[in-house]
């Protein structure tokens, strides 16, 4: 396991107040963000880099998506102890610890075979608890549900119907959704059949692609 030293810490401090700046409020959020170690979800390469404000590289083309991405769909989650969240595209598995650090349960799919064991690894090295699943996100999670949240963490062409069907009444959807860059929409289901949608920035996501891959 890497170490998390009194600099890795200073950094962390440092990005949270990097993204009190640029907007994000939410002090829970904030918290869990600075207890977090990121570069545990990095290769060893990245150990001070982790804590600039970007998106970087991990395993299968993909990317770990910036601090202030995973800080602004979080506070958009408004995520309250106890709350049952599917994750679409667990990814290195940082955005699922930090909604484990605010006491969410969550229901983590990931298409990509190796990202999967990858972030499995990590989060039960850092004593997080979210159940993981090497799956398609298109299909959701149908023997889990109903979810009260749910966050999509890639860019999505449309809004998954099977989704929307995993989440309860009153329940609210975070999901980045377009083709080269992504409107982030929060989604409220109003009734079993209405959606209600708020748009928020724009911002560039790896893409939200079907079935699994070894
Ligand atoms: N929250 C992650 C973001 C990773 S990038 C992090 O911060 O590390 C988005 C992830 O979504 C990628 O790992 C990609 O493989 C995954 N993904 C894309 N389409 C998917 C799908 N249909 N089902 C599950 N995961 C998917």
């Amino acid at each position: 396991m890497p170490v998390d030293t009194f600099r890795h810490k200073g950094l962390r401090k440092r990005l949270c107040a990097e993204l009190r700046e640029k907007g994000i409020t939410n002090e829970a959020v904030l918290a869990a963000m600075e207890k977090i170690p990121r570069h545990f979800f990095l290769e060893s390469s990245f150990d001070v880099i982790a804590y600039e404000d970007r998106a970087l590289p991990i395993l299968c083309d993909q990317t770990i998506s910036q601090p202030y991405t995973v800080a602004f769909q979080t506070q958009l989650l408004n995520v309250k102890p106890g709350d049952k969240i599917m994750e679409i595209g667990t990814g290195s598995g940082y955005q699922t610890s930090v909604l484990c650090e605010l006491k969410a349960q969550v229901f983590s799919i990931e298409r990509h075979k190796g990202l999967f064991d990858k972030a499995k690894k990590h989060l039960a090295e850092l004593g997080y608890t979210a159940k993981t699943f090497f799956g398609d996100g298109y299909k959701g999670l149908p023997a889990y549900g109903p979810f009260d949240k749910v966050i999509v963490t890639c860019g999505a062409p449309e809004v998954p119907t099977a989704i929307v069907e995993q989440m309860k009444v009153g329940g609210i959807m975070v999901i980045p959704l377009g083709s080269e860059v992504q409107e982030m929409k929060l989604l409220t289901k109003i009734s079993q059949t209405e959606l209600v949608a708020e748009t928020f920035d724009t911002f560039r996501f790896v893409p939200m692609l079907e079935k699994r891959k070894f």
